[in-house]
């Protein structure tokens, strides 16, 4: 399938774009290629790209700007997309990933729209988001919930996947430091990434996203100009 729009996500861990990517996969058919998943997906299997990304986490090193782009080309390459819209969930993260991405993005064709979408969130709001954080176990569900009274995500049975009935796991990094730490590494490159897409001449269309999902996901509709 050719691809008419490719939508970069750009925002903290915690900053809601895995849950309004969830949306726009359900709700408009849309794909979502999530980075984090797609390691988790390789280290599971054991490829070449998940060895390599698995030996930099074990040698408690960053996981290196260019496996992450390779792992990112290896997927379009696949063609796995399913839809002619796709979003990139935290990536690229970096400038280097994307002067990366521009390459591929030349290699979409010439009538793929490259869309920036940048997600604002206080990182206090994060901490607390992550630490209640509950994935489904189910590598094909992989639903978010949230154990916080006052979410909207809470299951419906006690640590039980609403969608599959699969059991809810916390992930090993989210706990408070180890969130703290990612949102250091993360504002480290967010301004020079923005720099980067303003100075090509992007418009950065940004989103607050400690609203509730369906205000966000009503008002990204509208700004993308989504019929939908
Ligand atoms: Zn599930």
């Amino acid at each position: 399938m050719s691809i008419d729009r490719v939508i970069l996500f750009i925002g903290p861990p915690g900053s809601g774009k895995g849950t309004l990517s969830q949306e726009c996969v359900q709700k408009l058919g849309w794909t979502q290629v999530s980075t984090g998943d797609l390691c988790r997906k390789h280290i599971a299997k054991q490829t070449e790209i998940g060895k390599s990304i698995d030996f930099a986490i074990k040698s408690g090193k960053l996981v290196s700007d260019g496996l992450i782009s390779q792992m990112v080309f290896d997927w379009f390459k696949k063609g796995q997309q399913q839809s002619d819209v796709v979003i990139l969930d935290g990536y690229p993260r970096t400038v280097n990933q994307a002067r990366d991405f521009n390459a591929l993005a030349d290699q979409l064709g010439d009538a793929a729209q490259v869309v920036v979408a940048k997600f604002v969130i206080d990182d206090d709001v994060v901490v607390d988001r992550l630490v209640n954080r509950y994935i489904c176990k189910n590598k094909s569900c992989q639903r978010v919930y949230s154990l916080k009274p006052t979410s909207s995500f809470v299951p419906a049975n006690d640590m039980m996947c609403d969608a599959c009935g699969s059991e809810l796991i916390k992930r090993k990094d989210d706990t408070a430091d180890a969130i703290k730490e990612r949102l250091k590494v993360y504002h480290l490159h967010e301004n020079d990434l923005l720099s980067h897409y303003e100075d090509a001449g992007y418009e950065i269309r940004e989103f607050k996203s400690d609203l509730p999902i369906d205000q966000l996901f009503t008002e990204f509709k509208e700004r993308l100009g989504v019929s939908l």
